[in-house]
């Protein structure tokens, strides 16, 4: 099978790889859509680069089955399904509490075995066993890939508590900053969006952010507490910048939830000061990726929100274009890049 294969940092070479096959009860899926995200750049470019190596990243997958394993049932061969990427124990402290991207034993699609840049994947046994192959219905497969990264935001809006009402703020208006400005519209949040792109921006908008916001042009603070009062009830930084992280702490208002949703570089930190945030009572969180429950959720709600969804994904385009869209995503140029296959 043609494959994105790893070698180290910054090295990705497409080439022929053997097909794996499933064996006791692992499945096979013929990828039909892969999504390229912001982890997969981070990774590649040497954050988090798995010690074995070459390796296939790919999280965001979606395709039909073409082979089970020994002992697997409840799929059927050809059959449309997107796929859940972490295969957690099902046993920890975690699992039993339904946190599955929290689990102690975790390895996952592109996190310890062979991701979804590839022409095929083959989903752990555990990954199985969760019930994390979803049937996807007649959903197109690049909508089906984008089921995984919207998962994260509906993860992030559950920890918030986002309701109907609420002002938030989403810094960073890359393609997860644009799924929480949509999955925030849609829990009937006033979105105000926060970018120094301005294509970022008007997309913002065009997927239904209230307010967009510059900092390049306007001081982002002032104009949140203008347009809110108080501050934001929410804030969410998905950016995988500290110092952004820092800068946009005072737009929570008191009592509201700030969310950590971009990993930042290793080693970087962010100053605070303590008594802010207990006089504030400022509810300080983080999320970075989501459990089973949110996935099946999200299935839900990339079906409900197809449209608007479609205006996220900027590219689509075979194996080959994977490493043009690496770059694209470094530069913070388009959107969501959806790698197809026939
Ligand atoms: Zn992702
Ligand atoms: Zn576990």
């Amino acid at each position: 099978m043609r494959a994105a294969v790893v070698h180290g940092k910054d090295d990705i070479r497409i080439a022929d790889v053997p097909t794996p096959s499933p064996g006791t009860g692992e499945v096979l899926i013929k990828v039909r859509g892969s999504g390229v995200c912001a982890t997969d750049v981070k990774i590649l470019g040497g954050s988090g680069l798995p010690k074995d190596l070459p390796t296939i990243l790919g999280h965001e997958v979606a395709g039909t089955v073409e082979a089970v394993g020994e002992g697997v049932s409840g799929l059927t061969i050809g059959q449309r399904v997107a796929v859940y990427p972490i295969a957690a124990c099902g046993r920890c402290y975690f699992c039993a509490r339904g946190r599955h991207s929290l689990c102690t034993d975790q390895y996952g699609l592109a996190h310890g075995a062979d991701g979804g840049f590839a022409e095929y994947v083959l989903v752990p046994s555990r990954i199985v066993e969760l019930g994390g192959i979803v049937d996807i219905g007649d959903m197109p497969f690049d909508m089906a890939a984008m089921i995984e990264p919207v998962s994260c935001c509906l993860s992030a809006a559950e920890l918030c508590g986002t309701t109907a009402g609420n002002n938030v703020a989403v810094i960073g208006c890359g393609p997860l900053g644009l799924l929480h400005v949509i999955v925030s519209k849609a829990m009937g949040a006033r979105v105000i969006a926060v970018d120094p792109i301005e294509a970022r921006l008007i997309k913002a908008r065009e997927v239904g952010a209230d307010e967009a916001i510059n900092p390049q042009e306007t001081n982002v603070l002032e104009q949140v507490r203008r347009l809110t009062e108080v501050g934001a009830d929410v804030v969410i930084a998905a950016i995988g910048l500290s110092k952004v992280v820092e800068e946009s702490l005072p737009l929570v208002r008191s009592g509201g939830v700030f969310n950590i949703f971009g990993g930042t570089p290793k080693g970087e930190t962010i100053s605070l000061d303590p008594r802010w945030l207990h006089y504030g009572e400022i509810v300080l969180t983080g999320t970075f990726a989501a459990s089973l429950q949110h996935f099946l959720r999200s299935l839900e709600f990339v079906k409900d929100n197809h449209d608007t969804l479609a205006k996220v994904i900027s590219a689509r385009c075979g194996l080959e274009g994977l490493i043009e869209a690496v770059e694209r995503t470094k530069s913070g140029a388009g959107f969501k890049t959806i790698i197809m296959f026939d």
